[in-house]
């Protein structure tokens, strides 16, 4: 199928590696021109070399994306983008009675904050060009609260609050705004999380993978190119009437009828 985006400009933070990864492939592949960013510079110019070789154009800005100044140079590059693709790293596993106000703070910044501060900043030209896309990576803990991630649970439910009322605010311009919720994928994530049950269980982390696989429906974790060509579909023109829509990736592991 068409996109419909070739020569179009999309933002993807926290894309070197992982799912951020997965979307900035699947629009490379669709002919957007991209700009990445991460920590790490290596790994970062390392996936940048990847995607230039699909035909793009492709920029980088290496920083912590949750710092404004950061922000403010990965702004800069990005001038007016069409599409905008919004993803940090996750917050740690732990137990509600131990997290402080400054845990939450960094929760909140990283993965509620930084989204809207991105959305903030380039929606409003996307709204006067009367066309954008924006896609929020949240997780499958917004509809169904995973307990040792209730740093993750809180923050995400708060973005997917905002993006609810907002996305139906900006649809009559002809920007859409929708949020992504992976359940457990094959990324560096979900190898943290997996060490975390092996560690605490006595198990390896083989056992680890092999336990959580059977409580997915599909018995398997999901792909990055999976989870990036479903990112690649709602930045398409296909989905215009998609407006503030929380899509479920999980193999089926959430059980709900809708
Ligand atoms: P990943 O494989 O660990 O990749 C994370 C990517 O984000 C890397 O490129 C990393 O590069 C970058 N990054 C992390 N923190 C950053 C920051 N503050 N500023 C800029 N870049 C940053 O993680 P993933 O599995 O793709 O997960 C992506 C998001 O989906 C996370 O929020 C995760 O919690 C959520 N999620 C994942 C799963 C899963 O199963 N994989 C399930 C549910 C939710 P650097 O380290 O170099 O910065």
């Amino acid at each position: 199928m068409d996109l419909g985006i070739r020569g179009k400009r999309a933002l993807v933070t926290a894309a070197s590696k992982g799912l951020g990864r997965g979307c900035a492939e699947a629009l490379a592949d669709a002919g957007v021109d991209l700009v990445i960013n991460a920590r790490g510079a290596e790994a970062l110019e390392a996936t940048a070399e990847a995607l230039r070789a699909k035909g793009v154009q492709v920029t980088t800005v290496a920083g912590d994306i949750t710092e404004a100044g950061t922000r403010a140079k990965v702004l800069e590059a990005a001038g007016a983008v069409d599409i905008l693709v919004t993803n940090a790293g996750g917050p740690p596993p732990g137990t509600w009675t131990d997290w402080s106000r400054d845990d939450f703070i960094r929760a909140l910044d990283a993965n509620m904050l930084t989204p809207i501060a991105l959305m903030q900043a380039l929606v409003p030209a996307m709204t006067d060009r009367g066309w954008g896309r924006v896609v929020n990576i949240t997780s499958q803990s917004v509809k169904a609260p995973i307990p040792v991630l209730g740093l993750s649970n809180a923050a995400r439910t708060g973005l997917t609050g905002f993006v609810a009322g907002t996305s139906r605010q900006v649809a009559k311009h002809g920007v859409t705004i929708n949020n992504m919720l992976p359940g457990i994928h094959d990324t560096d994530r979900a190898i943290a999380l997996d060490t975390g049950v092996s560690k605490a269980e006595g198990i390896d982390m083989a056992r680890a993978r092999a336990q959580r696989e059977a409580t997915i429906p599909a018995q398997r974790y999901g792909t990055p190119a999976e989870f990036g060509a479903m990112c690649a579909f709602l930045c398409s023109v296909h989905a215009g009437f998609v407006v503030g829509q929380n899509i479920l990736l999980d193999g089926g592991a959430t059980v709900a009828t809708i």
